[in-house]
């Protein structure tokens, strides 16, 4: 997980052939329709991304992240090969360009704060032009798959034996545009009459229910902008109506869903055991250790890929395993009886791309080639 305030995304325009005239416009866009009829084959990017979309809803990802389509190169582009890396190095981009790739998948977004210029003396801008002038998509899912039940926290949550784990922050599902409910209570002599009316305004969604023998309850899914036409709508109703509500739609948690994961282990185990099973787990031969305070024995874990300070704060575990932490933070943890080990930032969310390959591959009836870079690594080692 990465932070910043704001973010871009480029894509490209598609060429028209502005120099033919109306009619070379009109032909051009008959050709691309036409060619999108037969030719958009499920190759095609626009198909993959939708797939890709489908495996993890871009809107799980933190506020703050650019996750999606972050290059597109103009259209028809068929995807035969996908590299996958935690992050798009100029290595890994000239890796991807040798290999042939028509997509990339970036778990880090290349492009995360605005790029006012691109230019050849900044190796980020290097490797978008690179991208561009070698016909090679790039899609970030981040924190989407951070979120993702079976994801990055998950797959790193199973370095240990649990009895049962859950989100430390769940998501929340979306409540879409209609956030409100009003509920109006009627005699069951015009519930008919009520339902037909509400029930043809548009972006409604409505429901009735008998309350008793007498009373029923119309119940109408809406958003703000509606509340007043429904109001008008039901006037004709006077004296019947016995009662109206309005209540606000809370955002539900989505089960499985969300950031880090924090779980009880099905027997505690030694702090020593607990590092030789994130190091197994992660194909590492060094981590950092901070031992908690009076913490003997490991009962219960919290894990969170990446930088882990904003999600692993004030948990009742014996442990944390993150990325990376603040020094304070560290701190604050061992004094509060809590043990950390560190990994470095992208070692605990890289070994997800074997899972992930794995899994595109069965998702895409291996038409699809992905190949998980052999140059991505963390910057840092301990020497
Ligand atoms: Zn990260």
């Amino acid at each position: 997980m990465i932070k910043a305030n704001y973010f871009t995304k480029i894509i490209l325009q598609r060429r028209f052939p502005f120099n033919f005239g109306i009619r070379g416009t009109l032909l051009s866009l008959l050709h691309q329709n036409t060619f999108c009829a037969t030719a958009c084959s499920e190759m095609d990017l626009k198909s993959v991304i939708r797939k890709l979309k489908q495996f993890a809803d871009p809107g799980l990802a933190e506020s703050w992240d650019n996750v999606g389509l972050l290059v597109e190169p103009t259209p028809p582009h068929e995807v035969k090969k996908v590299m996958l890396t935690n992050d798009l190095t100029e290595m890994v981009f000239q890796e991807a360009k040798a290999w042939k790739a028509n997509l990339i998948i970036s778990y880090h977004p290349p492009i995360f704060v605005p790029m006012k210029k691109l230019e050849q003396r900044n190796w980020k801008d290097r490797i978008i032009t690179g991208c561009i002038e070698n016909r090679i998509a790039i899609y970030s899912p981040h924190t989407s798959y951070d979120a993702l039940a079976g994801g990055v926290n998950d797959w790193l949550m199973e370095a240990f034996d649990t009895k049962s784990t859950s989100p430390v922050t769940p998501s929340v599902a979306s409540t879409g545009p209609q956030n409100k409910r009003m509920q109006i209570t009627v005699p069951r002599s015009v519930q008919d009459n009520l339902y037909k009316v509400v029930n043809g305004i548009q972006n409604t969604l409505v429901t009735m229910q008998e309350l008793n023998q007498d009373l029923s309850q119309i119940n109408i899914l809406c958003s703000n902008g509606t509340i007043p036409t429904i109001l008008q709508s039901t006037q004709g109703f006077g004296d019947k109506i016995q009662s109206t509500e309005l209540l606000d739609l809370q955002k539900a948690p989505k089960p499985g869903y969300g950031m880090g994961r924090i779980g009880k282990l099905t027997s505690p185990i030694s702090v020593s055991e607990a590092v030789e099973r994130v190091k197994r787990h992660l194909g590492l031969a060094h981590v950092r250790l901070a031992t908690g305070v009076g913490c003997e024995n490991i009962s219960s874990v919290a894990v969170c890929a990446g930088s882990g300070s904003g999600v692993l704060k004030n948990l009742d575990v014996s442990l944390y395993v993150t990325g990376e932490m603040g020094h304070h933070d560290v701190l604050h943890a061992v004094h509060s009886g809590t043990s950390v080990i560190l990994c470095d930032h992208s070692n605990t969310e890289r070994g997800f791309l074997k899972v992930l390959k794995e899994k595109l591959t069965e998702i895409y009836q291996s038409k699809i080639e992905f190949q998980v870079s052999t140059f991505d690594q963390d910057p840092l080692v301990i020497v």
